[in-house]
């Protein structure tokens, strides 16, 4: 069923159905008021209803008196980017993120080149649903200009960055297969490789918006990139989502080893060549816990979400974090997921780590993930949480985003959905049979409770 989504991490929908011209605008008119006619980064990814969307939005700005600046087809961490090297007000990225070809979307971000807050997004989104804006007259009208040096620009941010050894990496002249899905990645990560020395070969690079398989970069999703590895004899493969914020890896041997590992392999560089506190969301694995504490470093978890994890990562002042699902976060380069940051990273990783990618990857904490969903059609959801919280009580359990409970050596996440009758059900432990059993277990508690 087609929805408009609504939330912190922008508004999704379907294009021709829920995304309309209106939606569209009355959002986007809405942001142009609040930023009161400043300066606006536009960027989107590749899909082909991106000049449709970019087209009502960049309108709409104009409209409202801001002065547009067009960075054309880029990842969302390169908008992020492209907002402070201009020192705009704000900026929208055209984008449905993972989400198949017919979705579209916006995310809006600050004049600091994060998600607006949950506070911020609320009130745009109030303004644009009670129509509340302000158009300006002809005199009064913004201006248009393009900035096509974004990815560039990101690409020198990264090899500036002092956790990356330029040459290490190109002496080790890697052999790479990169898979970019069509989408936004095809314009920057090949680049980023060409000055790492690596030999790429290129799956899906044209960013063209035509999916050539389901997105999101799961494992079930990787197939054609881990047939490439093996076939090549390559070294790591790397895939990004449409907007190029989550990056998932592909060992040696042909294995996707979980877009966990892109976060736990990141922490470990870091914390590696400097002391400092790390943030994730509630729902990563505990792999990056595991690797703060022999570093000895501050771990925190926050609420799911990007601007719930850079808001904590800003308040501990931490030196990394991000998401579990392949969402790199170094705020030295800036506070957003970043792929192309997190390609970089492995490939540093990598050329210090005397083996290949699979012992790499293996040298890691090892825990495995299962995600599940329960129904729970008729009942209240707030209640079963509420009642499982009760009922563990003598666990560790926190309550920042749902129900979380930490066992010795697995953990298990309960979240309500805003959309459906369910109850998402997260779990970790060190094998795959362990951690479906605790969320089998979870499942059918919740399920008694009918
Ligand atoms: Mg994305």
């Amino acid at each position: 069923m087609s929805r408009l989504m609504v939330s912190v991490s922008g508004v999704r929908g379907e294009v021709g159905s829920t995304l309309t011209p209106q939606v569209i605008s009355k959002y986007t008119l809405a942001f142009g008021t609040y930023l009161k006619g400043g300066t606006v980064i536009v960027g989107r990814d590749s899909r082909v209803s991106g000049p449709f969307v970019s087209s009502i939005v960049k309108g709409c700005l104009l409209s409202t008196g801001c002065r547009v600046i067009d960075i054309g087809i880029v990842p969302t961490p390169t908008v992020q980017m492209a907002i402070e090297h201009h020192k705009a007000a704000g900026g929208i990225a055209i984008t449905a993120s993972h989400n198949p070809i017919q979705w579209n979307g916006l995310k809006f971000m600050d004049h600091n080149g994060r998600f607006l807050s949950p506070a911020e997004a609320a009130k745009v989104y109030a303004m644009g649903d009670n129509n509340e804006y302000q158009l300006q007259e002809w005199s009064g009208l913004g201006s248009e200009e393009k900035d096509t040096q974004a990815n560039q620009r990101h690409i020198e941010e990264i090899l500036k960055l002092d956790y990356i050894d330029l040459e290490k990496i190109q002496s080790r002249k890697f052999k790479v297969v990169l898979d970019t899905v069509n989408g936004a990645g095809g314009l920057i990560v090949p680049h980023l490789l060409e000055q790492f020395g690596c030999e790429v070969t290129l799956l899906n690079g044209e960013a063209n918006g035509r999916f050539a398989h389901t997105p999101e970069p799961l494992p079930e999703n990787l197939g054609e990139l881990a047939e490439a590895v093996k076939k090549t004899g390559a070294d790591v493969g790397f895939a990004v989502d449409p907007d190029v914020d989550r990056c998932a890896i592909v060992d040696n041997t042909g294995t996707p080893i979980g877009e966990e590992y892109t976060l736990a392999l990141a922490i470990k560089l870091v914390l590696s060549q400097k002391m400092g506190r790390v943030a994730v969301n509630m729902s990563t694995s505990r792999a990056g816990e595991d690797i703060a504490k022999y570093y000895n470093c501050m771990f925190v978890r926050s609420k799911v979400g990007e601007i719930n994890v850079a808001e904590k990562m800003l308040e501990l002042e931490a030196i990394i974090g991000g998401e579990g699902n392949g969402g790199v976060i170094l705020p030295e380069l800036h506070l957003g997921r970043d792929a192309p940051l997190a390609v970089a990273m492995t490939l540093q990783a990598l050329a210090e780590f005397e083996g290949n990618m699979h012992e790499l990857f293996l040298s890691l904490p090892q825990y495995k993930m299962v995600k599940q969903k329960v129904s729970i059609e008729g009942m209240d959801p707030d209640k079963v949480l509420a009642t499982m919280a009760e009922k563990y009580k003598n666990e560790q359990v926190n309550l920042l985003d749902g129900v979380k409970i930490d066992f010795d050596d697995s953990w298990v996440h309960l979240r309500k959905s805003n959309t459906e009758p369910i109850v998402r059900v997260m779990s970790e432990a060190p094998t795959v049979e362990q951690a479906e059993k605790l969320a089998d277990q979870f499942m059918a508690e919740i399920k008694s409770l009918q």
